[in-house]
C-alpha cells in the first residue's frame, strides 16, 4: 500500500467517526475509566523521580476530543497543548475542556508526520495514536517531540503491541500495532532512552496489550550537546 493511501485511508475513517469517548475508543468507552487510572499512576511514578519534569506546559498528541487533556493531564500540568489531524475532534474538545478550564493552551489541527513543536514541553503524551504513522515519520517524530522537551522532559508512548514478532495492520482505521522489539529499534533510533515501562492491567482479553513506555534523550544526544556547547 502507498504511504499516500496509509494516511488518508485514516483521516477518512476517522472523519466518520462520531466526536465522543466511544467514537475514539472504537466502542470501547468502557475502559477509558481504567485506561486513565493506570495512566495516573505512571504519571505520578514519573513526577517523584529524582530529575522528575515540571509540571508547567504538556503536549497530547493524536487528542482526539481530549479525553486524556481533560481526566489526566489538565489536573496536573498548568497548561495543555492538543495536536490532532480532525478538525471536528478540536471543536468537541474545546467545548468539553475550553469553558471549563484555564489550562486548555494551543490547539494544533495537523497530522503528526507534519507537526514539528513550536514550544518546550514537561511531557509529551502520545497515546493510541502512533499506529498511524509509518516507522520513518515515526522515528522523525519523535526526534522532533526530544527537541522540544524541557529541562528533565519525558516523552510517553502508550500504544497497542502485539503479541506475535510481526507488525499487525488493521484495514478499517488503516493502522498498524507493533511488536514490542519494533518500538524499542524505533525508540533507539529516535536516540531515546527508556527510563521506565509498564503494561496496563484491567483491559479486557480481546484487545491488545497495551504498554506505557517513558522516553528521555539518551547520552548519545547529551556528548552531542556537550561537544557543541
Ligand atoms: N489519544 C486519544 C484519541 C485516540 S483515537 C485518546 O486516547 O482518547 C486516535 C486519534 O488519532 C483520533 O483522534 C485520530 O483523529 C487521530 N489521528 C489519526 N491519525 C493521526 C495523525 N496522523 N496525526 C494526528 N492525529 C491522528
Amino acid at each position: 500500500m502507498s504511504e499516500n493511501i496509509f494516511y488518508t485511508k485514516a483521516a477518512k475513517y476517522w472523519a466518520n467517526v462520531p466526536a465522543t469517548i466511544n467514537g475514539v475508543l472504537g466502542g470501547y468507552e468502557h475502559i477509558s475509566g481504567i485506561d486513565i487510572k493506570g495512566s495516573k499512576a505512571f504519571l505520578n511514578d514519573i513526577l517523584s523521580l529524582k530529575n522528575a519534569p515540571g509540571t508547567e506546559l504538556a503536549l497530547d498528541c493524536g487528542a482526539g476530543i481530549g479525553r486524556i487533556a481533560q481526566y489526566l493531564l489538565i489536573p496536573v500540568f498548568d497548561k495543555v497543548d492538543l495536536v490532532e489531524q480532525e478538525k471536528r475532534f478540536l471543536s468537541v474538545a474545546k467545548r468539553r475542556i475550553g469553558e471549563l478550564h484555564e489550562r486548555l493552551g494551543s490547539l494544533y489541527n495537523i497530522g503528526l508526520q507534519h507537526f514539528t513543536p513550536k514550544k518546550k514541553y514537561d511531557v509529551i503524551w502520545c497515546q493510541w495514536v502512533l499506529g498511524h504513522l509509518n516507522d520513518i515519520d515515526l522515528i522523525a517524530f519523535l526526534v522532533r517531540c526530544k527537541k522540544a522537551l524541557n529541562t528533565n522532559g519525558v516523552i510517553v508512548v502508550k500504544e497497542n503491541i502485539t503479541a506475535s514478532e510481526e507488525i499487525e495492520y488493521d484495514d478499517e482505521d488503516s493502522s498498524v500495532a507493533r511488536p514490542y522489539k519494533l518500538m524499542q529499534l524505533i525508540f533507539k533510533e529516535a536516540n531515546l532512552e527508556l527510563i521506565k515501562e509498564s503494561v496496563q492491567d484491567g483491559f479486557p482479553d480481546d484487545i491488545y496489550k497495551v504498554y506505557l513506555f517513558a522516553l528521555v534523550p539518551n547520552d548519545l544526544d547529551k556528548k552531542a550537546f556537550v561537544l557543541a556547547s
